[in-house]
């Protein structure tokens, strides 16, 4: 069958963003703080993504266990932003900046105030939001993405931009413009949020809002495959059949915990509007960041980062990870990261997955300005850049332990 329609062409950007997750709206910041015009576009209506959308709601470890922040730039400023308007479960010391003896760097958020707080941050920022509005599709020339096409309220319409970042979670952009990607698989997870007696009685002797909630799951699958039933299989998340098996068949699971609860005593409160895959597809790129990374210096690193799980142990994210040699204008950012085993779970979780899509924004803008392809962007520009908006660059030696504190993890089977 062969349809035929016309696509209305909507306007030019310098930037195009896929995906309103933290790495996107990271991507959107850089990009407009370093002078261009960004659209991002979000298929949702709420920003945020898993951490927001996805009842994701902490901040894992930005310290090396040892009393010492790793990750700045705009995950320390996202951090902040995520408790200016509401209550944060960080601890004084951190908060503040006086000397922390004890305890990792975490905070808990409310993923709703965290979402308008970012709104908030891109209207003043003077990005360009289209919210409820899916990326379709990508038109290539040679190597070169000419524009996209956004399905939304408006119908299909075509988008140009001279720089395209993929902060889908699911590398959309990157697949269907044809850049290599891979997949992963998941396990069998699901988390919502209610309330019943015991946590409303628990809230009124804390005084805290949010142990007021539980979770309540569907599948209680841990990051490693703990849990995971026997004989079920593993999930990919790139088809609408396998986004919705895995959603749906969670969603009964749930239904069977929650059947038989008394209604006058308990609740659900709110369900993830997004699926909560820890990973689809991500780029195959110039370089694949692996735990093996751990206490090297890489001389094209965008950000240092911490282990969330694991004290000590300090990596630095290559560029290349983001790039892919051929392709000139998209880069990658968020989960997407070009990465593998162990060594992808550090990478993607909320803080470093910020770090890369403010790296992939002011690459972006590096490369306009330049009239470079993005994988040819000179590295120590980009690094100067990042350096003067707060990103660590690389670690600092002298926090290489003596001994290794904690053993090293296996891997987590999702690829
Ligand atoms: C069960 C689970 C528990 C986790 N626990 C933690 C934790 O405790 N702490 C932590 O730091 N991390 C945790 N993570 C990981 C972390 O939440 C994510 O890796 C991180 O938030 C990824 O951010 P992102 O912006 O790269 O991607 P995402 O959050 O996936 O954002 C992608 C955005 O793109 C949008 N999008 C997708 N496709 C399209 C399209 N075609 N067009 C337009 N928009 C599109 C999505 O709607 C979404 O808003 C967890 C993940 C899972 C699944």
């Amino acid at each position: 069958m062969i349809f035929t329609e016309n696509i209305k062409e909507v306007g030019e950007w310098d930037i195009l963003v896929a995906g309103g997750g933290v790495a996107g709206v990271a991507a959107a910041v850089s990009g407009a703080r370093a002078g261009k015009s960004v659209v991002l576009i979000e298929k949702t209506v709420n920003l945020g993504g898993l951490a927001t959308n996805g009842l994701i709601n902490l901040f894992v470890p930005m310290c090396n266990g040892r009393g010492t922040q790793i990750i700045f730039g705009l995950c320390d400023e996202l951090l902040k932003l995520s408790y200016k308007y509401g209550w944060t479960s960080m601890n004084d010391s951190w908060k503040n900046g006086y000397e922390v003896k004890n305890g990792r760097m975490v905070a808990h958020y409310s993923p709703a105030i965290f979402s308008l707080a970012m709104v908030e941050l891109l209207r003043k920022e003077g990005v360009t939001l289209y919210l409820d509005t899916v990326l379709d599709n990508a038109v290539v020339n040679n190597g070169k993405i000419d524009g996209v096409i956004i399905t939304s309220k408006s119908g299909r319409e075509y988008i140009k931009a001279k720089m395209f970042v993929d902060a889908t979670g699911d590398a959309d952009l990157l697949y269907r413009a044809g850049v290599p990607t891979a997949d992963g698989k998941n396990y069998f997870t699901y988390a919502a949020k209610g309330i019943n007696k015991d946590t409303v009685k628990r809230y009124i002797e804390t005084n805290k809002m949010h142990t007021m909630y539980r979770n309540c799951m569907g599948g209680t699958a841990n990051l490693y495959g703990g849990n995971h039933p026997e004989g079920r299989k593993f999930y990919v998340g790139v088809t609408k059949e396998d986004v919705t098996e895995y959603i749906t068949d969670n969603q009964m699971v749930l239904l069977e915990n929650i059947k038989g609860m008394n209604p006058d005593e308990f609740d659900l409160t709110v369900l993830p509007s997004m699926p909560q895959f820890r990973t689809t597809r991500r780029l195959d790129g110039d370089a694949t960041f692996t735990v093996d990374d751990a206490y090297k210096h890489k001389d094209d690193s965008i950000c240092a980062i911490c282990d969330f799980d694991r004290k000590d142990y300090l990596y630095e994210v290559p560029f290349a990870s983001l790039v892919k040699t051929g392709y000139k204008n998209v880069i990658s950012s968020g989960r997407c990261t070009s990465a593998i085993g162990y060594g992808w779970d550090v990478v993607r979780v909320i803080p470093p997955a910020i770090l890369t899509g403010q790296a992939a924004g002011e690459a972006c803008a590096l490369a306009i300005e330049s009239n470079k392809p993005i994988y040819a962007v000179d590295i120590k520009t980009l690094q100067a850049r990042l350096e003067k908006n707060n990103v660590i660059i690389h670690f600092d030696d002298a926090l290489i332990p003596k001994e290794q504190a904690d053993e090293p993890k296996e891997d987590n089977g999702h690829f």
